[in-house]
């Protein structure tokens, strides 16, 4: 069997037409784009392809940003004001303020996080928007785990009385994802398994998931033997990897050996990524009407 390929690209593009016009009718309502500005801080090349990617993203829906690069020298004291003062006006309108991760070590990157007012939090890390998650009434969504729900939903993939079974827990994709399939509703109502490094018997948790989400950041991690046949395998995972002409991307899934299992794959590049990138502009229309 080969698995039919979740295609987070052209579903991206689809959301992203919806998002242009919803853009216009608030800028026709309101005589302004929405705006987003993004902190980014450091040289990191990653780092800085996606606020790349994200503004490209923006321009294509009718939304404005503007990106804030600061030395990766800067204090968490330094970050803190920075965000309180674009929040307060200092570079122009900001209905979603966006600080892009990783920051530096040295940096609270928690103290920098919980400086973005909640209600232009369209990363939606703020505690206030993480608590909204939890209590089944979310405002803003992480958005990559926005982006997994929003891909199960398109392609029909039934999540109610399902098991999903999620490896990896963090705050930003793990967790909230965990929140979001768990909850009462559409795309919702699945029985959630969270694995993360302490879990034992990884291998069988993997096979008993009708929608196995990888989100860990290691290549490779779900083998085709870990997977259910018939499974919907989405892959969160990017990871750069070294190889004799150079180096590319790869997911945490065996992807070539997974596809012969599963009935649903998604893909890195062009799966889990670009609806991260639509769920933030989505974010930010949410976050300029509600300020409006
Ligand atoms: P984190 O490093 O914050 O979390 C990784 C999680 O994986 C942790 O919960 C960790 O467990 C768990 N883990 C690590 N090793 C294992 C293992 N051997 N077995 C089981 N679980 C393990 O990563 P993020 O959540 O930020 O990101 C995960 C991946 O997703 C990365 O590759 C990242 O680049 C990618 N990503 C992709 C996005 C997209 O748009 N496609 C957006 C955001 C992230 P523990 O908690 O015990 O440490």
């Amino acid at each position: 069997m080969t698995a039919r390929l979740l295609d987070g690209r052209a579903l991206a593009r689809a959301i992203e037409n919806s998002l242009r016009d919803e853009a216009a009718t608030f800028t026709g309502m309101f005589h302004r784009r929405p705006r987003l500005v993004v902190v980014l801080v450091g040289d990191l090349a990653a780092s800085a392809s996606y606020v790349k990617g994200k503004q490209q993203a923006a321009e294509r829906v009718g939304v404005d940003s503007e990106v804030i690069r600061v030395a990766a020298a800067a204090t968490t004291d330094s970050l803190v004001t920075l965000v309180r003062a674009i929040a307060a006006g200092s570079h122009g309108p900001a209905d979603g303020i966006l600080v892009q991760l990783p920051l530096p070590e040295h940096v609270d990157a928690v103290a920098v996080l919980d400086a973005v007012p909640p209600e232009r939090d369209v990363d939606g890390f703020h505690p206030e928007n993480a608590g909204l998650l939890s209590q089944g009434r979310p405002r803003f969504i992480p958005c990559t785990a926005a982006g997994v729900q929003r891909m199960l939903l398109d392609a029909g993939i039934e999540t109610a009385g399902r098991h999903a079974v999620i490896v990896g827990r963090s705050d930003i994709v793990g967790k909230p994802l965990a929140l979001l399939l768990a909850a009462k509703g559409r795309g919702g109502d699945a029985t959630v398994t969270l694995c993360h490094s302490r879990s034992e018997d990884l291998a069988d948790h993997c096979r008993r998931a009708d929608i196995l989400v990888a989100a860990v950041g290691r290549p490779r991690l779900v083998t085709a033997d870990m997977v259910k046949p018939g499974a919907a395998v989405i892959d969160v995972g990017i990871n750069r990897i070294d190889e004799a002409g150079g180096s590319r991307l790869v997911g945490d899934v065996d992807f070539d050996a997974v596809k012969e299992v599963a009935e649903w794959i998604s893909p890195v590049p062009g799966g889990v990524g670009p609806l991260t990138v639509a769920m933030l502009l989505a974010n930010t229309l949410l976050a300029a009407e509600l300020r409006s």
